[in-house]
């Protein structure tokens, strides 16, 4: 799918002639004459990269870039500024407002695309993670507020520099940042870089006795340095090695003679991308490696069903619609282990787990408790319509033999239902109710669903 861009500015003639540009490049490109219309926009369908102009009546590219940035549904979209201004100042502004980056009118085509392609790249990767980052938060593995707080603090920076000036320049403007290391020599630069303990490494493209783009692309591809951010220091006449350094996976880079501040505000905000990048890598490899499903059946597994049920249960009792539970476990499944062998068991809960998800509305969420055991969470559902779900569900179990390595088996299971009880429940209360009917049923004869100890099952 191509990248779709927002251009913003409010001169029509500026808007067709980026467009037409950016067409001719097989971007998708949608429009806007004013702030306003672009937050419209971005609301209504978020693009993958926004190009701002600075100076329009009304609303300004300053404050349209800090609005975008202070969202949490918004702040993860690049913003670059398109300015006729050069001043650093403004630069400053714009980088604290929150933009990515700085196009000078007139627009240089070659950095224009570039920089596009690099920042849609870095998205689209954060896109990934933000995906799996939704799920881990369901499963209470990630804390969503602790991560759009990330801050640039403490960090470790390893600076490739050859010129005594820059070098200084460097140290000063980071100091306050974290640990500061220059190292004047590529290959020991590089050794020093394989040890995989730099957050960000900054790299002058132009070194006397080195190629800085071949250092940036070993970089890149070695798997101790993979994660780093790198952030090039080129030349400001040099358009060709910006162009090519981008295209190489720097993330962002400095123009010479280093402004300060703007050195300042690139790194900062390169650190805390990076940071939140790996919060997320780390939050989506905990989640997997605390696996979701029951292997034999295929159904959620104990762990995410009392996790979901603590994120309903919250729910409802904030004022949300009510939620229900119910418990099953299947019937003298000891005997079938004993008649069909243990793989035979296992049959049966596979077509168990078959039947509850058939039986049961898109809605309702089931999972395997434990051995022969299952739980359903039902949100949005009151006591009257769990009952009835679950009476239709032991007749869908019961009334229907199972089928088991060539012999026919009739299969029933006990339930217990549960409603929640706000606006103080927990999950730990519910699945103990519900239990308690649950051992209810059992006592009375099986085959039958309880709640609260009460029976619903008719003439059983
Ligand atoms: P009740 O009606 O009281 O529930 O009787 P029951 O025999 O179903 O209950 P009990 O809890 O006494 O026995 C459950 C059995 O389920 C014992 C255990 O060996 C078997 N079981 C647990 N997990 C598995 C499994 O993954 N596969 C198979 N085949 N059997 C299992
Ligand atoms: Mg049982
Ligand atoms: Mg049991």
């Amino acid at each position: 799918m191509p990248a779709r861009v927002l251009v913003v500015d409010d001169i029509l003639p500026n808007v067709r002639v980026l467009e037409a540009k950016l067409e001719a490049e097989y971007f998708d490109v949608v429009t806007a004459m004013s702030g306003q219309e672009a937050l419209d926009s971005i609301a209504e369908a978020p693009p993958d990269i926004v190009l701002l102009d600075v100076m329009m009546p009304g609303m300004d590219g300053f404050e349209v870039a800090r609005r975008i940035k202070s969202v949490p549904a918004t702040a993860h979209i690049p913003v670059i500024m398109v300015t006729a201004l050069s001043e650093p100042s403004e630069r400053i502004r714009g980088l604290e407002a929150g933009a990515d980056d700085f196009l000078t009118k007139p627009i240089n085509d070659l950095q224009l695309f570039a920089r596009v392609r690099s920042l849609v790249r870095l998205k689209q990767t954060m896109d990934e993670f933000r995906l799996r980052e939704e799920t881990s938060t369901q499963l209470g593995v990630l804390d969503p507020a602790v991560v759009l707080n990330e801050g640039a603090g403490n960090a470790r920076v390893l600076a490739v520099v050859d010129q005594p000036a820059e070098a200084e320049a460097i140290g000063a403007a980071l100091r306050d940042m974290g640990e500061v290391i220059i190292e004047a020599d590529p290959a020991r630069a590089q050794e020093a870089a394989l040890t995989g303990q730099y957050d960000l490494i900054i790299v002058s493209l132009k070194l006397k006795n080195a190629d800085g783009l071949r250092l940036c692309s070993h970089l890149r591809s070695s798997v101790p340095t993979r994660n780093a951010v790198l952030l090039g220091l080129v030349e400001a006449t040099d358009t060709q090695q910006l162009v090519r350094a981008l295209e190489m996976g720097v993330a962002d880079y400095v123009v010479k003679p280093l402004e300060r501040n703007e050195l300042v505000a690139r790194v900062r905000t390169q650190l805390r991308r990076k940071r939140y990048q790996d919060r997320l890598r780390q939050s989506y490899q905990m989640s997997v490696a605390m696996a979701v499903t029951d292997p034999l059946t295929g159904l959620h597994n104990r762990r995410y069903m009392v996790g979901h049920l603590d994120n309903l249960v919250g729910r409802s009792n904030a004022g949300g619609k009510p939620t229900s539970v119910m418990m099953l476990d299947i019937d003298h499944f000891k005997k079938v282990n004993d008649t069909f062998g243990h793989a035979g068991g296992d049959e049966v809960l596979i077509e168990f787990a078959a039947r509850l998800r058939r039986g049961l509305r898109g809605i309702d969420l089931c999972g395997r408790f434990g051995g022969e055991e299952f739980l359903v969470a039902m949100p949005d559902t009151d006591s009257e319509a769990a009952n009835m779900v679950a009476e239709r569900l032991r007749r869908f179990i019961a009334d229907e033999p199972f089928n088991i390595a060539g012999a026919t088996l009739p299969v029933t299971a006990s339930i217990g239902v549960t409603t929640v009880r706000a606006p103080s429940d927990t999950s730990a209360e519910m699945l103990d109710r519900a239990d308690r009917s649950l051992y209810a049923a059992k006592a009375a004869g099986r085959n039958r669903v309880m709640t609260d100890e009460k029976p619903v099952t008719a003439n059983a």
